[in-house]
């Protein structure tokens, strides 16, 4: 239970929650890479996308529809705005717990990586 984003979800860790549900929890992130950047994260310990089984595929589903609703929310839907999942050391993922990143509110890079 020294997961990070595990003790965000059970509320040990405070953060600054904008959508909670059964499955998933979205809180902005602590070092906001853009005007609006917030985390879906499921609420049950997923490590990454390279170790989501079959069973719990449907949980992106989810996470990105709560995403393009806090777009809307955020007011950011009709600009433009970028998801993203990092996944392993070389794909940029630092917190072992799957995420998926919402990033706008200003004009994003045309580099991915
Ligand atoms: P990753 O690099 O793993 O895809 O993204 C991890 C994200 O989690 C980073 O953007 C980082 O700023 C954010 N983060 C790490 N620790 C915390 C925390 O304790 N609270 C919040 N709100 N965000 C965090
Ligand atoms: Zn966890």
């Amino acid at each position: 239970m020294d997961c990070i984003f595990c003790q965000i979800v059970s509320g040990k860790i405070p953060s600054d929650v904008v959508h909670q549900d059964e499955e998933v929890i979205a809180f902005r992130d602590i070092k906001p890479q853009a005007p609006v950047h917030i985390l879906v994260i499921p609420k049950r310990h997923i490590p990454s996308l390279a170790q989501l089984t079959e069973d719990e595929l449907p949980v992106i589903t989810h996470m990105v529809e709560v995403a393009n609703q806090l777009a809307k929310r955020e007011g950011i839907a009709d600009r433009g705005y970028r998801l993203a999942i990092n996944c392993g050391p070389e794909g940029g993922q630092l917190v072992p717990h799957l995420h998926l990143h919402l990033l706008g509110g200003r004009k994003l890079s045309d580099e991915l990586g």
